[in-house]
């Protein structure tokens, strides 16, 4: 076994591994030193363009809470843009790292280090948007967990808030197999990201870097209209899902999905 896997700690059958609160030890710090050399910041911006940035400001939104900071691309790039920003991640490693990422261009990352299912008890006040961006929601392992984490999401928008959340394409790698463009989102050369194994409760994709070492993620794989489903079922009431940043794609072919769901009431659901 790769030592970098032992360090992720996860046990003698790491398939059965599908547990919720284990993203930190998958995030550990050698993990997080590679990140950014997993999705190549420029190239990501390039890619995903002005995308997140035109969907905020078309919704009037300024005070942006990113719950998934990671090392912080799309924090510092909405602080570049001139939204107040505050950045949320459970995992400490990740935030310091979006500090010191924030600090080498000049900013000041507003962090709080924050479980989703327990968010409102240490974030307060109210946000025209959230972001949970770079196939996130996708470690949350059990229903509860993913509605507790969305209602707490609703709970900290303001009442015409919009939540605006990612995912892979899993329908795709359940139903038809694995295949990505490596365009959008991990945009890093020479590095191998694949699916080493994948049922319905579980995708373990395995990240290889060019200097051989090896990390894994165990994650949940995410259904795009259970996603939408469970959305509207926490109260959102209009939920539009881009592919690939497009209002229109045929289904298998996006490898990224993008929810974005508002709440503010619409009369015309009734
Ligand atoms: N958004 C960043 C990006 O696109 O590069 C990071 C994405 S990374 C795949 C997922 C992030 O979600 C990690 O930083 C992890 O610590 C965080 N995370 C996972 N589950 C969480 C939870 N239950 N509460 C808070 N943060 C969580």
């Amino acid at each position: 076994m790769a030592a970098t896997q032992q360090e992720q700690e996860f046990g003698s059958d790491p398939t059965a591994c599908r547990d919720t609160g284990h993203y930190k030890h998958e995030y550990n710090e050698g993990f997080v030193d590679k990140w950014d050399e997993l999705i190549d910041w420029e190239s990501r911006a390039k890619s995903e363009g002005d995308f997140f940035i035109d969907l905020l400001r078309e919704r009037g939104a300024k005070k942006v809470l990113d719950v998934a900071t990671g090392t912080g691309f799309h924090s510092v790039r909405l602080i570049e843009a001139g939204f107040e920003v505050v950045s949320c991640d459970g995992s400490p490693e990740m935030l310091a790292k979006a500090f010191e990422n924030g600090r080498q261009r000049g900013h000041i990352v507003r962090t709080v280090q924050v479980d989703w299912r327990w968010l409102n008890r240490d974030v307060h006040g109210h946000y025209d948007a959230i972001i949970c961006l770079g196939n996130s929601f996708t470690h949350l392992f059990s229903e509860n967990d993913r509605r507790k984490a969305l209602a707490e999401f609703y709970a900290t928008l303001k009442h015409d808030g919009v939540l605006i959340l990612d995912q892979r394409n899993y329908d795709a790698i359940l139903d038809v197999g694995y295949s990505s463009k490596h365009t959008y989102y991990y945009c890093g050369d020479n590095i191998s990201v694949y699916p080493e194994h994948v049922d319905d409760g579980l995708a373990r994709f395995k990240y290889d870097f060019p200097d051989k070492s090896t990390y894994y993620l165990n994650m949940f794989p995410l259904r795009k209209d259970y996603v939408r489903r469970l959305l509207g079922e926490v109260g959102f009431q209009h939920i539009e899902t881009y592919g690939d940043f497009q209002e229109t794609y045929r289904e298998a072919e996006p490898d990224f999905f993008v929810h974005v769901a508002e709440k503010s009431y619409r009369e015309d659901l009734e």
